[in-house]
Protein backbone atom coordinates (compact mmCIF):
# COMPACT_ATOMS: atom_id res chain seq x y z
CA UNK A 1 0.00 0.00 0.00
CA UNK A 2 1.33 3.51 -0.44
CA UNK A 3 -0.45 6.66 0.56
CA UNK A 4 -0.56 10.41 -1.19
CA UNK A 5 -1.58 12.99 0.64
CA UNK A 6 -3.18 16.27 -0.86
CA UNK A 7 -4.84 19.41 0.14
CA UNK A 8 -8.11 18.09 -0.99
CA UNK A 9 -7.62 14.48 -0.83
CA UNK A 10 -5.79 11.44 -0.01
CA UNK A 11 -4.99 8.77 -1.88
CA UNK A 12 -4.20 5.22 -1.08
CA UNK A 13 -2.96 2.53 -3.73
CA UNK A 14 -2.88 -0.50 -3.22
CA UNK A 15 -0.43 -2.56 -5.64
CA UNK A 16 -1.77 -6.15 -6.63
CA UNK A 17 -0.33 -9.08 -7.62
CA UNK A 18 -3.53 -9.62 -10.20
CA UNK A 19 -6.69 -8.45 -10.74
CA UNK A 20 -9.23 -8.29 -8.03
CA UNK A 21 -12.68 -6.94 -7.00
CA UNK A 22 -12.83 -4.14 -4.34
CA UNK A 23 -16.18 -3.34 -2.40
CA UNK A 24 -15.41 0.55 -1.09
CA UNK A 25 -18.12 2.29 1.60
CA UNK A 26 -18.56 4.65 4.27
CA UNK A 27 -20.26 3.90 7.72
CA UNK A 28 -20.53 6.53 10.47
CA UNK A 29 -20.15 6.50 14.66
CA UNK A 30 -17.38 6.79 14.65
CA UNK A 31 -16.70 8.02 10.54
CA UNK A 32 -14.79 5.08 8.77
CA UNK A 33 -14.09 4.08 5.30
CA UNK A 34 -14.32 0.10 4.89
CA UNK A 35 -12.55 -1.23 1.46
CA UNK A 36 -13.11 -4.98 1.19
CA UNK A 37 -11.05 -7.24 -0.79
CA UNK A 38 -12.23 -10.77 -2.27
CA UNK A 39 -9.65 -13.30 -2.48
CA UNK A 40 -6.98 -11.18 -1.39
CA UNK A 41 -4.04 -11.63 1.56
CA UNK A 42 -2.58 -8.44 2.97
CA UNK A 43 1.52 -8.41 2.64
CA UNK A 44 2.53 -5.19 3.98
CA UNK A 45 2.83 -3.76 7.30
CA UNK A 46 0.19 -0.85 7.70
CA UNK A 47 2.20 1.01 10.50
CA UNK A 48 4.17 1.82 7.89
CA UNK A 49 2.04 4.61 5.86
CA UNK A 50 2.46 7.96 6.58
CA UNK A 51 -0.87 9.44 7.82
CA UNK A 52 0.26 12.99 8.54
CA UNK A 53 -1.96 15.61 7.04
CA UNK A 54 -4.29 13.29 6.09
CA UNK A 55 -7.86 12.51 7.03
CA UNK A 56 -6.57 9.05 8.02
CA UNK A 57 -6.43 8.90 11.47
CA UNK A 58 -5.77 4.95 11.42
CA UNK A 59 -5.80 2.30 9.42
CA UNK A 60 -6.96 -1.47 11.14
CA UNK A 61 -7.02 -4.76 8.49
CA UNK A 62 -8.94 -8.30 8.98
CA UNK A 63 -9.81 -11.47 7.34
CA UNK A 64 -13.06 -11.08 6.04
CA UNK A 65 -15.30 -14.19 7.20
CA UNK A 66 -16.02 -15.45 3.69
CA UNK A 67 -12.19 -15.09 3.02
CA UNK A 68 -10.48 -11.68 1.57
CA UNK A 69 -9.46 -8.93 3.32
CA UNK A 70 -10.87 -5.75 4.81
CA UNK A 71 -9.37 -2.47 5.21
CA UNK A 72 -10.89 -0.38 7.74
CA UNK A 73 -9.50 3.41 7.54
CA UNK A 74 -10.82 5.83 10.46
CA UNK A 75 -10.85 9.21 9.29
CA UNK A 76 -11.20 13.07 10.93
CA UNK A 77 -12.85 14.39 9.04
CA UNK A 78 -15.97 14.19 6.16
CA UNK A 79 -14.96 12.15 2.74
CA UNK A 80 -16.54 11.08 0.09
CA UNK A 81 -14.77 7.75 -1.39
CA UNK A 82 -13.92 6.79 -5.19
CA UNK A 83 -12.21 3.82 -6.34
CA UNK A 84 -10.94 2.56 -9.46
CA UNK A 85 -9.06 -0.21 -10.50
CA UNK A 86 -5.50 0.13 -12.95
CA UNK A 87 -3.83 -2.49 -15.31
CA UNK A 88 -0.27 -3.46 -14.85
CA UNK A 89 2.47 -0.78 -16.68
CA UNK A 90 5.70 -1.02 -16.81
CA UNK A 91 6.25 0.54 -13.43
CA UNK A 92 3.73 -0.94 -11.40
CA UNK A 93 1.59 -3.83 -10.97
CA UNK A 94 -2.53 -4.05 -11.16
CA UNK A 95 -3.36 -1.74 -8.95
CA UNK A 96 -6.61 -0.68 -7.06
CA UNK A 97 -6.79 3.30 -6.33
CA UNK A 98 -8.98 4.82 -3.55
CA UNK A 99 -9.41 8.85 -3.22
CA UNK A 100 -11.04 10.08 -0.04
CA UNK A 101 -12.07 13.84 -1.29
CA UNK A 102 -12.56 16.05 1.50
CA UNK A 103 -15.90 18.19 0.56
CA UNK A 104 -15.32 21.67 0.73
CA UNK A 105 -11.22 21.89 0.62
CA UNK A 106 -9.54 24.02 -1.59
CA UNK A 107 -6.90 22.20 -3.68
CA UNK A 108 -4.05 24.53 -2.39
CA UNK A 109 -2.91 24.89 0.77
CA UNK A 110 -2.65 29.06 0.59
CA UNK A 111 -5.78 30.21 -1.02
CA UNK A 112 -6.01 33.36 -2.79
CA UNK A 113 -8.05 36.30 -0.70
CA UNK A 114 -11.14 36.77 -1.40
CA UNK A 115 -11.21 40.54 -1.27
CA UNK A 116 -7.83 39.87 -4.21
CA UNK A 117 -10.31 37.81 -5.83
CA UNK A 118 -13.36 40.21 -6.09
CA UNK A 119 -10.93 43.00 -7.62
CA UNK A 120 -9.59 40.47 -10.06
CA UNK A 121 -13.02 39.80 -11.01
CA UNK A 122 -14.03 43.08 -11.55
CA UNK A 123 -11.39 43.86 -13.60
CA UNK A 124 -11.54 39.90 -15.64
CA UNK A 125 -15.59 41.38 -16.02
CA UNK A 126 -13.93 44.87 -16.85
CA UNK A 127 -11.60 43.56 -19.60
CA UNK A 128 -14.11 41.12 -21.29
CA UNK A 129 -16.32 43.94 -21.61
CA UNK A 130 -13.73 45.82 -23.62
CA UNK A 131 -13.19 42.39 -25.50
CA UNK A 132 -16.47 42.50 -26.43
CA UNK A 133 -17.30 45.84 -27.65
CA UNK A 134 -13.89 45.74 -29.72
CA UNK A 135 -15.64 42.30 -31.13
CA UNK A 136 -18.85 43.99 -31.90
CA UNK A 137 -17.24 46.68 -33.95
CA UNK A 138 -17.32 49.50 -31.10
CA UNK A 139 -14.06 51.21 -30.20
CA UNK A 140 -15.83 53.70 -28.37
CA UNK A 141 -17.65 51.52 -26.17
CA UNK A 142 -14.47 49.78 -25.47
CA UNK A 143 -12.80 53.56 -24.13
CA UNK A 144 -15.85 54.06 -22.12
CA UNK A 145 -15.45 50.75 -20.33
CA UNK A 146 -11.25 51.22 -19.91
CA UNK A 147 -12.60 54.93 -18.32
CA UNK A 148 -14.97 53.70 -16.00
CA UNK A 149 -13.04 51.24 -14.50
CA UNK A 150 -9.72 53.86 -14.41
CA UNK A 151 -12.09 55.78 -12.29
CA UNK A 152 -12.50 54.18 -9.51
CA UNK A 153 -9.97 54.24 -6.44
CA UNK A 154 -6.78 52.37 -7.15
CA UNK A 155 -7.17 48.68 -5.89
CA UNK A 156 -3.28 48.30 -5.92
CA UNK A 157 -4.01 44.80 -6.28
CA UNK A 158 -0.93 41.52 -6.38
CA UNK A 159 -0.30 40.33 -9.24
CA UNK A 160 -0.65 35.91 -9.04
CA UNK A 161 1.57 33.58 -9.90
CA UNK A 162 0.92 30.23 -10.60
CA UNK A 163 4.01 27.78 -9.98
CA UNK A 164 2.91 24.34 -11.22
CA UNK A 165 5.80 21.95 -10.20
CA UNK A 166 5.31 18.58 -12.89
CA UNK A 167 4.40 15.33 -12.05
CA UNK A 168 4.08 14.05 -8.56
CA UNK A 169 2.78 10.99 -6.16
CA UNK A 170 2.47 8.33 -8.54
CA UNK A 171 3.75 9.99 -11.39
CA UNK A 172 7.90 10.27 -10.56
CA UNK A 173 8.43 11.73 -13.77
CA UNK A 174 11.84 11.49 -15.04
CA UNK A 175 14.67 9.82 -13.02
CA UNK A 176 17.98 10.29 -13.43
CA UNK A 177 21.39 8.25 -13.79
CA UNK A 178 21.94 8.30 -10.28
CA UNK A 179 17.99 7.91 -9.28
CA UNK A 180 16.92 11.62 -8.58
CA UNK A 181 13.31 12.07 -9.40
CA UNK A 182 12.12 14.92 -11.51
CA UNK A 183 8.73 15.04 -9.04
CA UNK A 184 11.30 16.32 -6.37
CA UNK A 185 13.43 18.10 -7.92
CA UNK A 186 10.80 20.38 -9.39
CA UNK A 187 9.33 20.82 -6.40
CA UNK A 188 12.23 22.38 -4.59
CA UNK A 189 12.89 24.42 -7.30
CA UNK A 190 8.92 25.75 -7.48
CA UNK A 191 9.02 26.06 -3.55
CA UNK A 192 11.79 28.32 -4.22
CA UNK A 193 9.73 30.23 -7.08
CA UNK A 194 7.00 31.03 -5.01
CA UNK A 195 9.14 32.00 -2.42
CA UNK A 196 10.74 35.12 -4.37
CA UNK A 197 7.16 36.34 -5.65
CA UNK A 198 5.88 36.25 -1.70
CA UNK A 199 8.98 38.30 -1.03
CA UNK A 200 8.00 40.34 -3.63
CA UNK A 201 5.30 43.54 -3.07
CA UNK A 202 2.79 43.79 -5.65
CA UNK A 203 2.97 39.67 -6.39
CA UNK A 204 1.70 36.55 -4.92
CA UNK A 205 2.39 33.10 -5.58
CA UNK A 206 1.14 29.67 -5.22
CA UNK A 207 1.66 26.35 -5.76
CA UNK A 208 -0.43 23.84 -7.94
CA UNK A 209 1.18 20.73 -6.04
CA UNK A 210 2.36 21.43 -2.78
CA UNK A 211 3.67 18.27 -1.49
CA UNK A 212 4.15 14.72 -3.24
CA UNK A 213 0.79 13.52 -4.57
CA UNK A 214 -0.23 13.62 -8.42
CA UNK A 215 -2.55 16.55 -10.41
CA UNK A 216 -4.07 15.56 -13.45
CA UNK A 217 -2.96 18.59 -16.16
CA UNK A 218 -6.44 19.63 -16.87
CA UNK A 219 -6.21 20.07 -12.81
CA UNK A 220 -3.51 22.35 -12.77
CA UNK A 221 -5.15 24.70 -15.44
CA UNK A 222 -8.85 24.60 -13.46
CA UNK A 223 -6.66 25.50 -10.40
CA UNK A 224 -4.99 28.19 -11.75
CA UNK A 225 -8.40 29.27 -12.94
CA UNK A 226 -9.59 28.76 -9.43
CA UNK A 227 -7.23 30.98 -8.00
CA UNK A 228 -7.71 33.73 -10.47
CA UNK A 229 -4.41 33.52 -11.85
CA UNK A 230 -2.23 36.48 -14.16
CA UNK A 231 0.13 33.77 -14.90
CA UNK A 232 1.23 29.95 -14.74
CA UNK A 233 4.70 28.32 -15.11
CA UNK A 234 5.08 25.10 -14.90
CA UNK A 235 8.53 23.38 -13.78
CA UNK A 236 9.76 20.39 -15.26
CA UNK A 237 13.65 18.54 -15.96
CA UNK A 238 13.79 16.81 -19.29
CA UNK A 239 15.58 13.59 -20.10
CA UNK A 240 16.00 11.90 -23.01
CA UNK A 241 17.78 8.08 -23.89
CA UNK A 242 21.56 9.75 -24.52
CA UNK A 243 23.22 11.49 -21.31
CA UNK A 244 24.64 14.30 -23.73
CA UNK A 245 22.29 16.59 -23.97
CA UNK A 246 21.91 19.57 -21.56
CA UNK A 247 20.78 22.47 -20.84
CA UNK A 248 17.34 24.61 -20.28
CA UNK A 249 14.75 25.45 -22.50
CA UNK A 250 11.26 27.65 -22.22
CA UNK A 251 8.12 26.55 -24.12
CA UNK A 252 4.42 28.18 -24.99
CA UNK A 253 1.81 26.87 -26.34
CA UNK A 254 1.54 26.15 -30.25
CA UNK A 255 -0.81 27.91 -32.82
CA UNK A 256 -1.88 24.04 -33.43
CA UNK A 257 -2.13 23.66 -29.39
CA UNK A 258 -4.31 27.06 -29.43
CA UNK A 259 -6.39 26.47 -32.47
CA UNK A 260 -7.82 22.44 -31.42
CA UNK A 261 -7.85 24.31 -28.03
CA UNK A 262 -10.01 27.17 -29.40
CA UNK A 263 -12.23 24.28 -31.40
CA UNK A 264 -12.68 22.44 -27.91
CA UNK A 265 -13.98 25.14 -26.28
CA UNK A 266 -16.87 26.19 -28.62
CA UNK A 267 -17.75 22.87 -29.15
CA UNK A 268 -21.06 22.78 -26.98
CA UNK A 269 -20.18 20.03 -24.67
CA UNK A 270 -17.60 21.86 -23.19
CA UNK A 271 -19.33 24.86 -22.76
CA UNK A 272 -21.24 23.16 -20.54
CA UNK A 273 -18.71 22.97 -17.54
CA UNK A 274 -16.10 25.14 -18.86
CA UNK A 275 -16.37 28.90 -18.52
CA UNK A 276 -13.87 31.65 -20.33
CA UNK A 277 -12.98 34.46 -18.65
CA UNK A 278 -10.65 33.31 -16.12
CA UNK A 279 -13.05 33.23 -13.25
CA UNK A 280 -16.23 30.86 -13.06
CA UNK A 281 -19.36 32.97 -14.15
CA UNK A 282 -17.93 35.98 -15.63
CA UNK A 283 -17.67 34.94 -19.24
CA UNK A 284 -20.36 32.14 -20.38
CA UNK A 285 -19.99 31.56 -23.76
CA UNK A 286 -23.47 30.08 -24.08
CA UNK A 287 -25.07 33.43 -24.11
CA UNK A 288 -23.10 34.71 -27.37
CA UNK A 289 -23.91 34.01 -31.26
CA UNK A 290 -21.20 31.63 -32.36
CA UNK A 291 -19.41 33.81 -34.58
CA UNK A 292 -19.18 36.41 -31.72
CA UNK A 293 -18.09 33.65 -29.93
CA UNK A 294 -14.91 32.71 -31.74
CA UNK A 295 -13.69 35.87 -32.58
CA UNK A 296 -13.68 36.47 -28.73
CA UNK A 297 -12.03 33.57 -27.78
CA UNK A 298 -9.37 33.99 -30.57
CA UNK A 299 -8.93 37.82 -29.43
CA UNK A 300 -8.82 36.20 -25.33
CA UNK A 301 -6.15 33.00 -27.05
CA UNK A 302 -3.81 35.68 -29.46
CA UNK A 303 -3.75 38.10 -26.62
CA UNK A 304 -2.18 35.41 -24.26
CA UNK A 305 0.17 33.39 -26.81
CA UNK A 306 1.94 36.92 -27.23
CA UNK A 307 2.28 37.39 -23.21
CA UNK A 308 3.47 34.19 -23.09
CA UNK A 309 5.70 34.35 -26.02
CA UNK A 310 6.93 37.88 -24.70
CA UNK A 311 7.58 36.67 -21.22
CA UNK A 312 9.07 33.26 -22.47
CA UNK A 313 11.39 35.42 -24.25
CA UNK A 314 12.22 36.93 -20.85
CA UNK A 315 12.73 33.92 -18.66
CA UNK A 316 14.80 32.70 -21.83
CA UNK A 317 17.45 35.53 -21.62
CA UNK A 318 17.18 34.97 -17.90
CA UNK A 319 17.94 31.32 -17.59
CA UNK A 320 20.94 32.21 -20.43
CA UNK A 321 22.62 33.94 -17.76
CA UNK A 322 23.35 31.21 -15.20
CA UNK A 323 22.63 28.13 -17.15
CA UNK A 324 23.53 26.41 -20.51
CA UNK A 325 20.57 27.00 -22.95
CA UNK A 326 19.12 23.95 -24.68
CA UNK A 327 17.41 26.17 -27.33
CA UNK A 328 18.05 29.64 -27.75
CA UNK A 329 14.46 30.88 -28.04
CA UNK A 330 11.11 30.10 -26.93
CA UNK A 331 9.67 26.67 -28.49
CA UNK A 332 6.10 25.73 -29.02
CA UNK A 333 4.42 22.98 -28.45
CA UNK A 334 0.88 21.49 -27.65
CA UNK A 335 1.41 20.62 -23.63
CA UNK A 336 -2.11 20.35 -21.89
CA UNK A 337 -0.98 22.42 -18.91
CA UNK A 338 -0.18 25.80 -21.27
CA UNK A 339 -3.73 25.54 -23.14
CA UNK A 340 -5.55 27.99 -20.28
CA UNK A 341 -7.30 30.48 -23.53
CA UNK A 342 -7.18 33.35 -20.62
CA UNK A 343 -3.98 33.05 -18.54
CA UNK A 344 -0.64 33.35 -20.25
CA UNK A 345 1.46 30.12 -19.85
CA UNK A 346 4.87 28.97 -19.83
CA UNK A 347 6.33 25.72 -19.15
CA UNK A 348 10.34 25.39 -18.11
CA UNK A 349 12.53 22.57 -18.70
CA UNK A 350 15.10 23.46 -16.21
CA UNK A 351 17.92 21.10 -17.15
CA UNK A 352 18.75 17.51 -18.28
CA UNK A 353 17.95 14.86 -15.63
CA UNK A 354 19.44 12.31 -17.87
CA UNK A 355 22.43 14.33 -17.84
CA UNK A 356 24.75 13.36 -14.73
CA UNK A 357 26.20 16.32 -14.62
CA UNK A 358 22.68 18.02 -14.90
CA UNK A 359 21.28 15.54 -12.33
CA UNK A 360 23.79 17.00 -9.73
CA UNK A 361 23.22 21.20 -9.96
CA UNK A 362 19.36 20.07 -10.43
CA UNK A 363 19.75 18.38 -6.91
CA UNK A 364 22.20 21.61 -5.72
CA UNK A 365 19.89 24.13 -3.35
CA UNK A 366 22.41 26.49 -4.64
CA UNK A 367 21.40 25.62 -8.27
CA UNK A 368 17.68 25.58 -7.89
CA UNK A 369 17.73 29.10 -5.89
CA UNK A 370 19.65 29.71 -9.65
CA UNK A 371 16.90 28.80 -11.54
CA UNK A 372 13.95 29.90 -9.15
CA UNK A 373 15.71 33.19 -9.66
CA UNK A 374 15.77 33.47 -12.96
CA UNK A 375 12.15 32.22 -13.67
CA UNK A 376 11.43 35.04 -11.20
CA UNK A 377 13.10 37.61 -13.02
CA UNK A 378 11.50 36.79 -16.14
CA UNK A 379 8.31 37.21 -15.14
CA UNK A 380 8.50 39.81 -13.07
CA UNK A 381 10.61 41.72 -15.83
CA UNK A 382 7.39 41.22 -18.03
CA UNK A 383 5.12 42.40 -15.63
CA UNK A 384 6.98 45.23 -14.75
CA UNK A 385 6.39 46.32 -18.49
CA UNK A 386 3.07 45.21 -19.14
CA UNK A 387 1.42 45.20 -15.47
CA UNK A 388 -2.35 44.40 -14.66
CA UNK A 389 -4.31 48.01 -14.87
CA UNK A 390 -5.75 47.63 -11.26
CA UNK A 391 -2.40 46.05 -9.73
CA UNK A 392 0.15 47.74 -7.52
CA UNK A 393 2.64 47.72 -10.47
CA UNK A 394 0.69 49.49 -12.23
CA UNK A 395 -0.30 52.04 -9.73
CA UNK A 396 3.60 52.25 -8.72
CA UNK A 397 4.28 52.91 -12.91
CA UNK A 398 1.90 55.55 -12.79
CA UNK A 399 3.35 57.28 -10.17
CA UNK A 400 6.33 57.61 -11.99
CA UNK A 401 7.94 55.17 -9.20
CA UNK A 402 10.96 52.78 -9.93
CA UNK A 403 10.82 49.17 -8.55
CA UNK A 404 10.02 47.95 -5.63
CA UNK A 405 13.27 46.72 -4.80
CA UNK A 406 13.35 49.35 -1.64
CA UNK A 407 10.45 47.19 -0.42
CA UNK A 408 10.30 44.23 1.09
CA UNK A 409 7.40 42.23 2.29
CA UNK A 410 7.39 40.78 5.94
CA UNK A 411 6.90 36.70 5.59
CA UNK A 412 6.09 34.76 8.26
CA UNK A 413 8.77 33.98 10.95
CA UNK A 414 10.39 37.14 10.09
CA UNK A 415 11.66 39.74 12.84
CA UNK A 416 12.64 43.20 12.59
CA UNK A 417 16.40 42.08 13.33
CA UNK A 418 16.49 39.26 10.73
CA UNK A 419 15.08 41.90 7.93
CA UNK A 420 17.65 44.79 9.24
CA UNK A 421 20.32 42.16 9.43
CA UNK A 422 19.33 40.58 5.78
CA UNK A 423 19.74 44.14 4.05
CA UNK A 424 22.89 45.09 5.62
CA UNK A 425 21.28 48.04 7.78
CA UNK A 426 20.43 48.83 11.54
CA UNK A 427 17.33 48.07 13.54
CA UNK A 428 17.29 51.87 14.27
CA UNK A 429 17.27 52.86 10.43
CA UNK A 430 14.72 50.50 9.32
CA UNK A 431 12.64 51.60 12.04
CA UNK A 432 13.30 54.99 11.71
CA UNK A 433 12.56 55.09 7.85
CA UNK A 434 8.98 53.15 8.25
CA UNK A 435 8.32 55.42 11.48
CA UNK A 436 8.06 51.83 13.46
CA UNK A 437 8.15 52.03 17.48
CA UNK A 438 8.29 49.36 18.65
CA UNK A 439 9.86 45.89 17.07
CA UNK A 440 6.67 43.82 16.28
CA UNK A 441 6.35 43.19 12.47
CA UNK A 442 3.00 41.63 11.02
CA UNK A 443 2.64 39.18 8.27
CA UNK A 444 2.50 40.88 5.06
CA UNK A 445 3.31 44.34 6.06
CA UNK A 446 5.28 46.26 3.41
CA UNK A 447 9.20 47.84 5.00
CA UNK A 448 10.40 50.70 3.13
CA UNK A 449 14.03 49.36 2.84
CA UNK A 450 16.47 52.91 3.51
ZN1 LIG B 1 8.26 16.66 -16.71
Amino acid sequence: MRLWSAPDHVRLVFDMSGPVNANVFTLDGPDRVVIDLDSTDLDFDVDKLDLDDSAISKVRTGVRESGGLRVVLDVNRAVVPKSFTLPPNEQYSARLVVDLDYPGASAVKDPIDPIEAMIRDQEIAAQRAQKEAVAEGNPEQAEVVASAVEAQPHPKRDIIIAVDPGHGGEDPGAIGPHGTREKDVVLDIARKVKQRFDQTPGFKAFLTRDGDYYIGLRQRTLIARQQKADFFVSVHADAVRSSQPSGSSVYALSQGGATSETARWLAASENQSDLIGGVDGNLSLDDKDEVLRGVLLDLTMTATMNDSLATGGQVIDQLGRINKLHKSSVEQAGFVVLKSPDIPSLLVETGFISNPREEAQLKSSAHQAKLAQAIYDGIVAHFRQHPPPSSLLAWQRDQGRGGASNEYRVQRGDSLSQVAASHNISMKALKQANGLDSDILRVGQVLTIP
